[in-house]
């Protein structure tokens, strides 16, 4: 099973996939773990793809695409993957479609996690005074600005996997564990 999660900042992708994979045993591709990894580590591209995250832009397709092209290569799969945070443009989303197409695999189920800007503002104010420190991407000013960059480039990958009836949408204003079951009975109809 290959399933994208997606939403904006502070719509909750990273409680839902850790559900998921527990649930279904899936591998989770999250490319801001991976890019926290590379930080982490001190490596060039770590310390170049900073910068840009702390800024709230878009590390660039050509870094993402090739950390997703290894890790499909490398990792063991489970029962499949979770990708989480990726793709995050229509770029993305296309060579995304064009690895998967060469190991014969496709996308089972696009979840987009949809929560009204009002309710996302509260939701960075209020996780940017709990991470204080922890993240740097995590200040108010940062999360606003990835709000931005979701509704410039990220919302425009929905029309892509529209087209191809991938796209399922639940509504992640509702609680944790209602959003959990809709998302998890959404799957079911795929397995
Ligand atoms: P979230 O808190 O929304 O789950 P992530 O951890 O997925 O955020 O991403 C944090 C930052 O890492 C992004 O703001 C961006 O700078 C960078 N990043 C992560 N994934 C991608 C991607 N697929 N393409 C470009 N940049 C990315």
């Amino acid at each position: 099973m290959i399933i994208i999660l997606f939403g904006p900042p502070g719509a909750g992708k990273g409680t839902q996939a850790d559900n998921l994979v527990k649930k279904f045993g899936l591998v989770q591709l999250s490319t801001g773990d991976m890019l926290r990894a590379a930080i982490e580590k001190g490596t060039k591209l770590g310390i170049e793809a900073k910068a840009v995250m702390d800024n709230g832009e878009l590390v660039s397709d050509h870094i993402i695409i090739g950390m997703i092209k290894e890790r499909l290569k490398e990792k063991s799969e489970g029962n499949g993957f979770i990708f989480d945070g990726f793709p995050r443009n229509i770029e993305q989303a296309k060579a995304l479609d064009i690895l998967l197409e060469n190991l014969n695999r496709k996308i089972d189920s696009v979840i987009e996690i949809s929560v009204n800007d009002e309710i996302l503002i509260d939701r960075i104010k209020n996780r940017a005074k709990e991470m204080k420190d922890a993240r740097s991407d995590d200040n108010a000013d940062v999360l606003q600005k990835r709000l931005k960059v979701y509704h410039k480039n990220t919302e425009k990958i929905i029309p892509h996997y529209k087209k191809k009836g991938k796209l399922v949408t639940v509504d992640g204003m509702k609680s944790i564990d209602e959003v959990r079951h809709e998302i998890e009975e959404n799957l079911k109809l795929n397995i």
